[in-house]
């Protein structure tokens, strides 16, 4: 995510903290102040946002960490003003292992808010402590968050942990797809419950009713696709009809293949071999800078990811979408035979339904 830095690496999972997080901390100091509150007070409203934030991380780690014991890597957690997001590389397959992943998170909340109670507040009603010039009320206010942290997310719908939860008890019973569905339903009538409710009462809830919405809406596309992808040979969905470049060639005659069809990105190839890809984006600003004689091979990208044809769709999308890169050559020996990009992908998902859907209705 741009505009983040990186604050820590904890289990070898790097935190990052986003540039709205800072605005909220600066949002808090001024507002504590402006209220009267001395530098001291405000310091320690600022503090509690940091303790709020760094159960947050806590949180974000014990879905991570419970994840890395089943084999699965964590990118990277990002603390944003409305929480945090761990990028968990992929849920795991098996539903027993996805329901402790999601329980993980709340379970966190609630051991700290137990902790806090236990060691602070519960000794505080007979010796008053002070940390940092946080009052007791404080403390206390702190578990409850905690608590509140961990209701919240156990809520059954997609996309809070609850639902994730949901999902696995229900796909031990029926398939994936439709515990996804019945989950993310849920998630959906949830999110016009809150919108509706938010709309008379408190607008803090249609912020979160749009953003349940959006996240069940997007969870239940993400599964109808990968259930669409399941079992299907890559060879099936690629496209065979592109145009490669050599990479002696000019960004003239590059050019002049990118508007000749709706090919955008291009396979550079030496002697048959692939040796790079060439971008359109990569072209255009090479363009700007030496001119359409240049020869490809110096502006193309020569690291680069491909697939196999022997290979099945599914990982090779996971790794289209992990790599962030516009398209998969797919080879055969050292041939260039496929190309695998978002777009196709999409369409193929798309015509899949349509004739799924025509063999139901018949
Ligand atoms: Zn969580």
């Amino acid at each position: 995510m741009s505009w983040s830095w990186r604050i820590a690496t904890i289990a070898g999972i790097p935190i990052y903290i986003h540039g709205t997080f800072l605005l909220l901390i600066a949002f808090v100091l001024v507002s504590d102040w402006t209220r009267g509150q001395d530098l001291a007070g405000a310091m320690a409203g600022v503090l509690f946002v940091l303790a709020i934030f760094a159960t947050v991380v806590l949180h974000e780690l014990g879905h991570a960490l419970t994840a890395k014991r089943y084999g699965i890597q964590t990118r990277d957690i990002t603390l944003l003003p409305i929480g945090g997001i761990a990028r968990i590389e992929r849920m795991p397959d098996v539903p027993r292992q996805e329901l402790w992943v999601a329980l993980a998170g709340p379970a966190v909340n609630l051991v700290i808010a137990g902790l806090v109670y236990v060691l602070l507040v519960l000794p505080a009603t007979s010796h008053p402590i002070q940390i940092l010039s946080m009052s007791e009320h404080t403390i206390e206010r702190f578990a409850e968050i905690n608590l509140w942290l961990a209701g919240f997310n156990l809520i059954p719908a997609f996309p809070m942990d609850g639902g994730r939860a949901l999902r696995a008890l229900l796909a031990e019973r029926t398939d994936y797809v439709r515990a996804t569905q019945i989950a993310a339903g849920l998630g959906q009538g949830l999110a016009l419950l809150f919108g509706f409710v938010g709309l008379f009462f408190n607008p803090f809830l249609l912020f979160i009713a749009l953003f349940v919405w959006m996240g069940a809406s997007s969870e239940s596309l993400a599964t109808q696709t990968r259930s669409a992808l399941a079992g299907v040979p890559i060879t099936h969905a690629m496209i065979t009809d592109f145009r490669t470049l050599d990479a002696y060639d000019t960004l003239q005659s590059a050019v002049d293949l990118l508007l000749a069809g709706s090919q955008r990105d291009f396979p550079v190839l030496h002697d048959g071999r692939l040796v790079g890809i060439l971008t359109s984006d990569s072209l255009t600003s090479a363009l700007a800078q030496s001119g359409p004689g240049a020869a490809v091979a110096d502006v193309m990208e020569r690291t680069f990811q491909v697939a196999d044809a022997a290979e099945m769709l599914e990982p090779a999308y996971q790794r289209l979408q992990g790599c962030r890169c516009r398209v998969l050559p797919v080879l055969k020996g050292d041939r260039v035979v496929g190309l695998l990009t978002p777009d196709n992908v999409t369409e193929f998902v798309m015509l899949r339904g349509a004739l799924r859907r025509r063999a139901a209705a018949v």
